[in-house]
């Protein structure tokens, strides 16, 4: 059976077919500039790429033209649309509806467009091209995959903000937290290579890319997570702040006189490595770095000092022997500075750092162990692929059905 992964943004949609159970990734690509005069299709598989130029005209179009490269006879993909029994979208926000993954069904997408309002970015591109999916790919369930739903397991005292309750209750202002099927998936296949059962796991995972999250995993749990309600807080980000003073922002708006759009492009895309250094590309950073940049260094000290402190915030919450410490995404999973400042001085919290290891480490598809062996905690590198998440709990979602 065949299972088609679609991430779906306002100008672009992504895709991933894969071969389940086995999770071969059969196709994967790129619709993008949705909507402009020029828009531009880009397909894989095998060894082959297939790149077009011609005008997109909206989702549906992308979407009809992602089936036409999938069903195309020279290619060989599917042989009918039949075989594609399942089609997962990964949606951002699930607000507190939505704990785990579901089959949409009208309520599902009722809910989806009413939390656009905390995610106005996201979930209405998200809906869209579940409900352009539901026209072209007629014979599929289609299934919301969640980025919120992985740590609806919070706690109160980790969720709620100290403010008076009505700005909760009716508001919904809260931790929600972000990049779920990420932490979600490292979490598991850490699980699997210590051999242990996910839910006697206890981890710190670090999903450090263009966005930043590093969330307090126990007993397989997530129990704590860096982003809260808004994508923009937490870890200092590759263009997004984290973290600040919340008075600073009064101070932007009220003394020095900036609108609340410019303010928002400040935090939002004008900060983290970027706001520091002039860019938010790692490599480029390090490079710099390497060379004795001024700003280069500030941005990445910054940067490595904060993932730290949660580190160390985070092992007080899980209170538990920690089984590992998780890197994960672009900068996790290939930057040896990073992991090399941000793991070096914590032996007094039973990390012993292989810096040997660390250094050698070249990019790869396997779980990679970067702590000394008498280590307390472990210090991993988990290639995250939230794409197969949604694919695997796609495949639950069909097997849970079929079961019934
Ligand atoms: P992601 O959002 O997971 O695709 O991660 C993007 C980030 O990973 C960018 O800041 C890249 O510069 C960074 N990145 C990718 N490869 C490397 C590398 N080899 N060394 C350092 N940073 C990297």
């Amino acid at each position: 059976m065949k299972i088609l992964v679609i991430n779906s943004g306002s100008s672009s949609i992504k895709f991933a077919l894969y071969l389940m159970p086995t999770r071969d990734l059969l196709a994967s690509g790129l619709v993008e500039r949705i909507g402009e005069n020029e828009g531009a299709l880009h397909f894989k598989y095998d060894d082959n790429k297939i790149d077009i130029i011609r005008r997109v005209l909206n989702h549906k179009d992308g979407l009809e033209a992602i089936s036409e490269f999938l069903l195309n006879d020279q290619y060989g993909i599917v042989a009918s649309e039949e075989e594609i029994q399942a089609v997962g979208h990964r949606v951002v926000h699930g607000g507190e509806k939505f704990h785990d993954t579901v089959v949409v069904d009208d309520a599902v997408k009722d809910t989806v467009r009413e939390l656009s309002n905390l995610a106005p970015l996201h979930n209405p591109p998200n809906l869209l091209g579940i409900e352009e999916s539901e026209k072209v790919f007629k014979h599929a369930i289609q299934v919301a995959v969640f980025d919120t739903a992985f740590h609806q397991t919070l706690p109160m005292n980790a969720y709620r903000e100290p403010l008076p309750p009505e700005f909760y209750e009716r508001y919904g202002i809260r931790k929600y937290g972000f990049h779920g099927t990420s932490h979600s998936y490292v979490a598991k296949r850490a699980a699997d290579y210590l051999n242990k059962d996910l839910k006697e796991c206890n981890f710190i995972t670090l999903h450090l890319g263009n966005g930043c999250s590093a969330t307090a995993i126990k007993n397989g749990r997530s129990v704590d997570t860096s982003l809260g309600m808004t994508t923009i807080g937490g870890l200092m980000m590759g263009t997004r702040i984290g973290d600040i003073d919340p008075g600073v922002v009064l101070h932007l708006v009220e003394d020095i006189g900036m609108g609340t759009s410019e303010v928002k492009k400040l935090l939002g895309k004008n900060s983290g490595l970027k706001g520091v250094a002039g860019d938010n590309d790692m490599r480029e950073l390090s490079i710099r770095y390497e060379q004795g940049d001024e700003s280069a260094r500030l941005a990445i000290e910054l940067y490595t000092y904060r993932i730290k402190k949660f580190i160390g915030a985070y092992m007080a919450v899980v209170g538990s022997p920690l089984d590992a410490v998780i890197f994960t995404a672009g900068v996790g999973e290939n930057s040896p500075l990073i992991r090399r400042m941000v793991c070096s001085n914590l032996e007094p919290l039973g990390i012993q750092f292989n810096y040997e290891a660390n250094e050698s480490l070249r990019s790869s598809q396997e779980v990679n162990e970067l702590s000394t062996t008498d280590s307390l905690v472990k210090v991993l590198t988990v290639p995250t692929n939230e794409e197969l998440e949604i694919a695997n709990e796609s495949f639950r979602m069909l097997q849970h059905q079929e079961a019934l």
